[in-house]
């Protein structure tokens, strides 16, 4: 819905796709994004994003902890250093230093999941199905014509601490060339990883 009211009322599509995903980043009921994202085998949650602007400009996050709109500190990386990408511990400091709050994502909900699938003593899922993956690419056109992209998740449940899959990387969790199209990739993060998905696409589509 923000995505929609950003896009009608005009606003630029990089404005447009970094509104939506937040609004799912902070929704307590989405549980494979930003806060109440499910956690990796030692439950801490980790997240990743990345934007893309139509100039073929990149921000990313990624094995970032705490901040429960990563898209947005993808965003501050994109706009504020000289970097693309921030990980981790480091990402966390930018990310506090830009003036986000630390919060704690685990729900109880999903802290619940994370100790049942430990009594289950689960091996590691690397099956994904519709109740195992959900990561959120939100792809924008604008009035001027001008496309952005933007990728969110929490990873794989019950990944390896440690662990990033397609999402926040540059060309295969998401790619923008303005003139040809976009893509943003959900799924197996390995097999898109292996593929460069989402610049395969459009690459494609040209
Ligand atoms: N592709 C995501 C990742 O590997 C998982 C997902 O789409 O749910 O992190």
């Amino acid at each position: 819905m923000a995505a929609l009211h950003a896009h009608t009322s005009g606003d630029r599509s990089q404005d447009v796709v970094e509104t939506g995903v937040r609004e799912r980043e902070s929704d307590p009921k989405v549980t494979r994004v930003g806060y109440s994202g499910l956690s990796d085998r030692d439950g801490f949650v980790t997240l990743d994003a990345c934007i893309m602007d139509e100039h073929g400009v990149w921000g990313l996050v990624a094995f970032l902890r705490h901040i429960k709109n990563p898209i947005s500190v993808a965003r501050r990386v994109m706009e504020k250093t000289p970097h693309v990408i921030v990980v981790g511990e480091g990402a966390l400091q930018f990310a506090l230093n830009q003036g986000f709050a630390k919060e704690d994502l685990l729900t109880a909900e999903a802290q619940k999941k994370w100790e049942q699938w430990k009594a289950d003593n689960q091996p590691f899922r690397t099956q994904i199905n519709v109740e195992n993956h959900g990561t959120i690419g939100l792809l924008a056109i604008d009035q001027s014509g001008n496309l952005s992209g933007a990728c969110t998740t929490s990873g794989l449940a019950g990944k390896i601490h440690g662990c990033v899959g397609d999402s926040p990387i540059t060309g295969v969790g998401l790619h923008v060339t303005n003139d040809v199209g976009t893509a943003a990739a959900t799924g197996v993060g390995e097999a898109v990883i292996r593929a460069v998905g989402s610049v395969l696409v459009v690459e494609s589509m040209r």
